[in-house]
């Protein structure tokens, strides 16, 4: 496995307008990726899969549970290693879960300058780049708030400002929006686009929810289950900003959707 790591950036990167056509350099490479666990059963999560994420795309990837979705997200975190094929990524990935996992005894602010101090940035500069990560995601008035006193909604924000902090150009995304209500889920959609925009990140995105997948990517990759492998691609030639609600997304994700019904039958099957 090649991970090769480009420099973090030095601050927030200028606002760029350029979105990423459809081809270009690549930020994730996997080729014939295959991952099977060890144990009596030895489950194969993973089949010879093949994917691309280029540099500044928003990539989404559905797929029904247990189908390797988390799997694939640690193997291209470095977390784990496949156990044939390769992944390439180009550039620091920086990994946000469903669950924040931010410190209970810090400050909103300390959990977003937490790996700004893990570089040996100054308390000043660290403070004052970390309260610039908690206006991007609109939190400036909370920084003094501990995780305990905030929403499930404030928490994720907290949580995207911290992986901001990084400074990492790709950002890896395991159902981060899973637990939050429809209505908070919308906001922060709007709000992940717009960071997306302003920091031409590349993102790959983990989830169940087909709408949601097809409201936020430029590409939804929809997985089978035992073994996860690639079913289809979907190009999403959808004008943003989009709504959840919007026909043209409801359409193709009732698309998808039928794909994914399929998949789950024949799984069952
Ligand atoms: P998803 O994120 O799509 O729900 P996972 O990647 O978590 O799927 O899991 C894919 C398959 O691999 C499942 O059948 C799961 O039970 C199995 N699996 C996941 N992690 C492990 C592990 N550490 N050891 C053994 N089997 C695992």
């Amino acid at each position: 496995m090649t991970i090769s790591t480009v420099s973090g950036r030095a601050a927030l990167p200028d606002v760029q307008s350029v979105r990423p056509c459809s081809s270009g350099p690549s930020a994730i490479d996997l080729r014939g990726v295959s991952k099977r666990y060890a144990g009596q059963n030895g489950i194969l999560a993973l089949d010879n899969i093949a994917l691309t994420v280029r540099a500044g795309e928003f990539l989404t990837l559905v797929g029904a549970s247990g189908c390797g979705k988390s799997t694939l997200l640690n193997l291209v975190s470095g977390l784990d290693q496949p156990t044939s094929g390769t992944v390439e990524v180009d550039g620091q990935a920086a990994f946000m879960f469903q669950e924040h996992a931010l410190f209970p005894w810090l400050s909103a602010l300390d959990n977003v300058a937490t790996p700004l101090r893990l570089r040996g940035v100054g308390k000043n500069d660290r403070h004052a780049q970390a309260r610039e990560y908690l206006a991007a995601v609109h939190l400036a008035d909370f920084a003094d708030r501990r995780p305990h006193e905030l929403s499930g909604g404030m928490k994720q924000r907290v949580a995207i400002a911290r992986t901001l902090a990084t400074h990492a150009p790709i950002l890896l995304m395991d159902e981060p929006f899973g637990a939050l209500d429809a209505m908070t889920r919308d906001l922060l959609h709007d709000e992940l686009e717009a960071i997306w925009r302003e920091r031409n990140l590349t993102v790959l995105f983990v989830t169940h929810n087909v709408r949601e997948a097809v409201r936020l990517g430029d590409r939804v990759v929809l997985l089978s289950s035992r073994p996860g492998r690639v079913v289809q691609e979907y190009d999403v030639a959808i004008d943003r900003p989009r709504r959840v609600e919007d026909p043209g997304v409801a359409a193709l994700a009732g698309e998808i959707t039928a794909a994914l019904r399929h998949e789950v039958a024949r799984h069952g099957a």
